[in-house]
């Protein structure tokens, strides 16, 4: 690809190599091969691919489209690294949830971090490859499925515990015992199966419950009784939490789980 205008070193990794000062006669021949520091070989041949390359429509192979973000963000080249980004962000669907978290980090792609997250903790850890170990790393692996724990939890305790209806007293409302079985039991059938779904694509979302409360049908409670419990249930917070917990464990991935490596292996 770039053989006809440098001979480029046939040292495999190039990482921690000290830079040297590139002389006229580097790249000249055999014997003075360019060193590109803190590159792979392979790294730096792409970056000559999309410098002096011929135009290519896209899509363009992964390992490429890094290398190019990896080198032109290392060496300050800001249309090298616009070119990359764009592109990886049309890929983006495609590319796994622990690698769009390991790559924003290391690259400053921020919009990519949360949601990445938030897509890892609600994976199934047994869904998780070893790639994707490898690219989240032990401790941010082990937060990970510390949150998922807890949301676990917190949806268990939303599934199974209605929002209390007992300390509601409508003067109107004569069978206040018969409002409250049905809303516990409207809860647990429209609520807390769904919010326990097996499948957490299909899964009802703390964020969600809100619009499912104001499209439930009352009927078999007091209107008045109804509207109360479900003013009270939004009032809570409590469909904030999930979020919140995502949020919190994400702060502090950002503030105390450093990158363990900067390597993207492939
Ligand atoms: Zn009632």
């Amino acid at each position: 690809m770039c053989g006809g205008m440098f001979k480029l070193s046939e040292g495999q990794e190039l990482d921690g190599l000290p830079a040297k000062l590139v002389t006229w006669l580097d790249g000249k021949d055999d014997q003075s091969p360019i060193r590109p520091p803190q590159a792979t070989r392979q790294e730096f041949e792409h970056l000559l691919h999309y410098i002096y390359g011929e135009w290519q429509s896209p899509p363009y192979p992964l390992d490429y489209l890094i290398a190019v973000l990896k080198l032109s963000s290392q060496w300050d080249m800001a249309q090298g690294r616009a070119f990359a980004v764009y592109n990886l962000k049309q890929i983006e669907k495609d590319l796994p949830p622990a690698l769009r978290l390991k790559l924003g980090r290391i690259y400053d792609l921020d919009e990519w971090l949360l949601p990445a997250f938030h897509a890892l903790v609600f994976t199934p850890l047994v869904k998780l490859t070893p790639q994707d170990l490898h690219w989240l790393g032990l401790s941010a692996y082990s937060l990970v499925a510390r949150v998922r724990e807890k949301a676990e939890a917190e949806r268990k305790t939303l599934a199974f515990i209605p929002p209390s209806m007992d300390d509601i007293k409508i003067p109107e409302c004569t069978r206040h015992e018969q409002c409250i079985k049905n809303w516990n039991d409207l809860w647990v059938s429209k609520v807390g199966k769904r919010v326990l779904h097996p499948n957490q694509i299909f899964a009802l979302k703390f964020w969600q419950i809100p619009h499912v409360l104001e499209k439930l049908d009352l009927s078999g409670i007091f209107k008045k009784c109804g509207e109360a419990v479900v003013a009270k249930a939004l009032a809570s917070g409590a469909f904030e939490r999930e979020e919140l917990l995502v949020g919190q464990a994400f702060q502090y991935l950002l503030l105390n789980v450093p990158l363990e490596d900067k390597h993207i292996m492939l």
